[in-house]
């Protein structure tokens, strides 16, 4: 038995080993693909429930490995928080999803935005507020048509140092979206005390909107958004049904497969273009 036992403490040990190479592996990749540049951003269109319009386009990291070939953002994302790469590599998409939204106004026919994921550490970095406006300065944006998607774990975490960075952002034009809102642990206070824009209904209650349960709740988030002054998007309709329940409810904005998948900003082009000739 005594053998056994270190048999299979060794097979653990192996194990935790094999995790640990495997990890420091794509730690050395992720390097690499930041200075290679392997990231694009696909975009998935935002609609308006009432119009059917095109409002605006999430933008959401793609990492096309040499080798891998298609790595999701929940395979390397907490892994670039983890390590510090998410600062780098933050900053370039931020640039790299402004100058896109540049392009596209020059070309669409009514306003557009981009949003913009922001990761905790990101946010938290001391340079952030400074790095964003030195972007701002270099691409001018019309005020409103740039939005940070922070998570509601990110606003919870130090609400007092929050509440000022929060305030920074709006005085340099940019809208706040409150992401995955729901799921967080938050008190629903910081809502009216911090300067966020947008609340974005988290995809695990849209996709229970089946059951009566989950409709109230994304009822009462689309409610209590409305009372506060603030815009509603609800993220991972799938569904026709879904559609017009959240449409029913007064919910105004809409994401998710139903409508588009993200996609590549050649995509967003012939889009903004079949509009046009209508
Ligand atoms: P998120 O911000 O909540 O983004 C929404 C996710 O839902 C995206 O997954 C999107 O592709 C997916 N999605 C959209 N519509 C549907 C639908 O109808 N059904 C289903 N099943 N999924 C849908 P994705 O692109 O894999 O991104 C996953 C997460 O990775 C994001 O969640 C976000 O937290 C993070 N992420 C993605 N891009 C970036 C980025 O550029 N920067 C940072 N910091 N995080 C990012
Ligand atoms: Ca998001
Ligand atoms: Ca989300
Ligand atoms: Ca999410």
């Amino acid at each position: 038995a005594k053998q056994e036992g270190k048999d299979s403490y060794i097979v653990f040990q192996s194990a935790m080993h094999t995790q640990a190479v495997a990890l420091l592996e794509l730690e050395n990749d992720l390097r690499r693909a930041i200075e290679r540049q392997e990231f694009q951003l696909y975009y998935q269109p935002i609609i308006d429930l009432n119009t059917h319009q095109i409002r605006s386009f999430e933008a959401l990291v793609r990492w096309f490995h040499p080798e891998r070939g298609l790595v999701p953002p929940s395979d390397f994302i907490p892994l670039a928080e983890d390590t510090g790469l998410i600062i780098p590599m933050g900053y370039g998409l931020l640039r790299e999803a402004c100058q896109q939204l540049q392009q596209w106004q020059q070309l669409a026919p009514a306003p557009l935005s981009v949003c913009v994921n922001i990761a905790s550490r990101q946010f938290a970095h001391a340079d952030f507020v400074n790095y964003l406006q030195q972007i701002l300065t270099e691409i001018p944006l019309p005020p409103g048509s740039l939005k940070l998607e922070i998570t509601e774990g990110v606003i919870m975490k130090r609400p007092d140092l929050v509440a000022d960075k929060l305030a920074q952002l709006k005085d340099l034009g940019v809208q706040l979206s409150v992401d995955d809102f729901g799921t967080g642990y938050s008190s629903l206070s910081y809502l009216q005390t911090f300067p966020v824009d947008t609340l974005k209904v988290d995809r695990s209650f849209v996709m229970k909107m089946g059951h009566p349960d989950s409709r109230e709740i994304v009822k009462t988030i689309v409610t209590l958004a409305h009372n506060l002054g603030l815009d509603v998007v609800a993220e991972g309709v799938e569904t026709q049904a879904q559609a017009q329940l959240l449409k029913a409810m007064g919910c105004e904005y809409a994401q998710g497969y139903h409508f588009a998948r993200p996609m590549e900003p050649d995509a967003v082009l012939s889009l903004l273009g079949t509009k046009d000739q209508r």
